[in-house]
């Protein structure tokens, strides 16, 4: 898929994702948040779901979140344009809740179709909800800063920045694995670097 087939698809997703009346998160958010950057991009980052702002914006992570996000990716010479960011769910959750089992599973199929399309060499999940997509059974303490290989797939886990705004010694972790994070992206060999997960693919994405 060239570029332009990519952004047509992706266009479509979020159309799909506007006109959804599928659970009960889209009636009380404002707008669907579906994700947006480059969808050629070796590295999509999925966080967990829209907070306010990004309710009100209709755009992932512009919140306070987003902007420890937008240092972290300048600290490895990055930019919004260099990578693509969505949320695994796509409408905000009322007080901004953990999302439940159902609603992850309404917008998983989005998110999966976002993948296919962009086919990023990495990705990087923000926080334990999007790392359990890949991985259910790791502990985001234990795999976060590690690479995993899940089916096709290269899974980076990194902390949620939220996570990190509340506390230091997580902004350090979170520091140290972007510069894990450059280093792999600079290796042309990302599969050497994998830690493969112990049984076959049970990952639900
Ligand atoms: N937190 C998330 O997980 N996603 C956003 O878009 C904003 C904050």
């Amino acid at each position: 898929m060239n570029t332009i087939e990519k952004k047509l698809e992706l266009d479509n997703i979020a159309l799909e994702l506007k006109n959804l009346k599928q659970g009960e998160l889209y009636k009380t958010a404002t707008q669907a948040v579906p994700g947006e950057g480059n969808p050629d991009t070796d590295i999509l980052f999925i966080g967990e779901a829209p907070g306010f702002s990004e309710d009100q914006l209709g755009r992932p992570f512009v919140g306070n979140s987003g902007k420890l996000l937008d240092k972290m990716l300048l600290s490895i010479s990055l930019s919004r344009e260099d990578i693509f960011i969505t949320n695994i769910i796509k409408h905000r959750p009322p007080d901004n809740r953990d999302p439940l089992p159902e609603e992850i599973k309404i917008y998983t199929p989005f998110l999966k179709r976002q993948i296919r399309i962009i086919q990023p060499k990495i990705i990087a999940t923000l926080g334990r909800f999007s790392m359990n997509l890949f991985l259910p059974e790791e502990k985001i303490s234990q795999a976060h800063g590690r690479l995993f290989q899940v089916g096709p797939y290269h899974i980076f886990p990194l902390y949620h920045p939220a996570a990190a705004l509340r506390a230091g010694s997580i902004l350090k972790e979170l520091e140290n694995d972007f510069q894990k994070l450059k280093a792999i992206l600079n290796d042309s060999n990302v599969s050497s670097k994998t830690t493969p997960k112990p049984e076959s693919d049970s990952s639900s994405v």
